[in-house]
């Protein structure tokens, strides 16, 4: 058996992957762990989602094979809600493609849209998914760095002479994991513009639409005109209905894209379960119901954990949207072996800046998927840790 391919090799380490086993570990010895790793927040799911589910698994029809047509009344769900969302018409047969979760769709892009020698722009921090589908479809990765002086925001115009030629496929993400940075109505237009002109595919990522706060409403790329050319955007139920574990996510975009798409997902799954797609549509249609107190329970857990990072001597913006809080780390000591000591002295799991990508360094990630009072006691233990550890206070500066 010959080792892992070139490719395969050349990615890096999953993180949260890396971290299921530490947790295991840790519990296992009778550590009170609290994980702020993943984004996964512990609601339970919809009461809708769960009453469709039982109804589609008496149904053997739902057992059958999706393919990638999956379940019509999905496809018209997921176009409505975006009718009703965003006022944005989508052709449901055409236009939406459902997705085994939207990393799946993510990760597939770049086989879908990228020509021989076309590089793939991979923002840095970023979801991993993105590096991971640029390096296994065999595409060199552009990364770009988001930092707080752009207000984490990738300007495209910025790459070095010559290298925006090459572009083929930018992955965008606002509000944006894991630095909770939002995108400007005129940031997405000239970004729109430049991608038209350059004729550059934007993937643009769209699963914390619906986590936002304090009056900010998230938009749809497809909201800014001339989008559709160039645009492929991706929704999920995992964060905004409490759905992780289900799977459902689906993409919207020209028939162009979603047409490419749907050719390499032929090849290579069946389409999300039937019932799975017929618990989605209970909810999507129900989203203006079920959305409103989810979000306000992480507005309350957002609240808490900025109260208690603060009074823990961090350095905390309050983010106005995701799920997660992006927190300079304390005393220029590498991100990775802040959160390894934090998770071994204090049980405290959360996401080192650098699992995000080199870029990502300096920072930690808190994702909210606790209750308030576990996650200012989250804090406080941190704040323990740095003291014992006698780590300076006060951030390095990242430009
Ligand atoms: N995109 C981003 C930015 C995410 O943070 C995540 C999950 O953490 C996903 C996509 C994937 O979501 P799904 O569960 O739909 O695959």
């Amino acid at each position: 058996m010959s080792a892992p391919s070139s490719r395969v090799g050349g990615l890096p380490s999953y993180a949260v992957s890396e971290i299921v086993a530490a947790k295991r570990r840790l519990m296992q010895a009778g550590v009170d762990v609290i994980d702020l790793g993943a984004g996964d927040a512990d609601f339970p799911p919809p009461e809708a989602a769960v009453e469709a589910m039982q109804e589609a698994l008496r149904d053997p029809r739902m057992s059958r094979y999706g393919f990638q047509q999956g379940l019509i009344a999905f496809r018209e769900a997921a176009a409505h809600y975006m009718e009703r969302r965003f006022g944005v018409t989508l052709d449901p047969m055409e236009e939406i493609l459902p997705l085994i979760g939207s990393k799946e769709g993510l990760a597939h892009l770049p086989f879908a849209v990228l020509d021989e020698g076309q590089t793939v722009v991979v923002p840095e921090p970023g979801y991993p998914a993105y590096i991971g589908g640029a390096v296994l479809s065999g595409a060199e990765a552009e990364i770009v760095p988001l930092v707080p002086a752009k207000r984490f925001l990738v300007e495209l115009e910025d790459l070095p002479h010559g290298r925006l030629e090459r572009v083929g496929l930018a992955y965008l993400n606002y509000p944006n994991n894991p630095t909770a940075a939002v995108a400007p109505l005129d940031y997405l237009e000239r970004t729109v513009e430049l991608c038209r002109r350059r004729k550059i595919v934007i993937a643009y990522d769209n699963p914390y639409c619906e986590i936002t706060f304090d009056g900010y409403r998230a938009p749809s790329i497809f909201q800014v005109g001339g989008a559709r050319d160039v645009a492929i955007e991706f929704h999920s139920l995992s964060k905004t209905f409490g759905m992780t574990g289900w799977r459902l996510g689906w993409a919207a975009g020209s028939r162009q894209l979603i047409g490419a798409l749907t050719k390499v997902k032929s090849y290579v799954d069946t389409g999300p379960f039937l019932a799975i797609q017929h618990a989605g549509a209970a909810v999507l249609e129900r989203a203006e119901a079920i959305v409103p107190p989810l979000v306000d329970a992480f507005r309350r857990r957002r609240d808490a954990a900025v109260k208690g990072f603060r009074q823990a001597g961090f350095d905390v913006e309050s983010p106005r949207a995701t799920m997660y809080l992006w927190i300079p780390v304390p005393g220029g000591i590498p991100s990775a072996e802040f959160a390894r000591q934090l998770l071994e002295t204090e049980g405290v799991l959360l996401l080192h800046g650098s699992a995000f990508g080199a870029g990502g360094e300096g920072f930690f990630r808190v994702a909210l998927t606790v209750a308030e009072q576990r996650l200012e006691e989250a804090a406080e233990r941190t704040g323990r840790m740095v003291e014992r550890a006698g780590i300076a206070r006060g951030a390095v500066a990242v430009k």
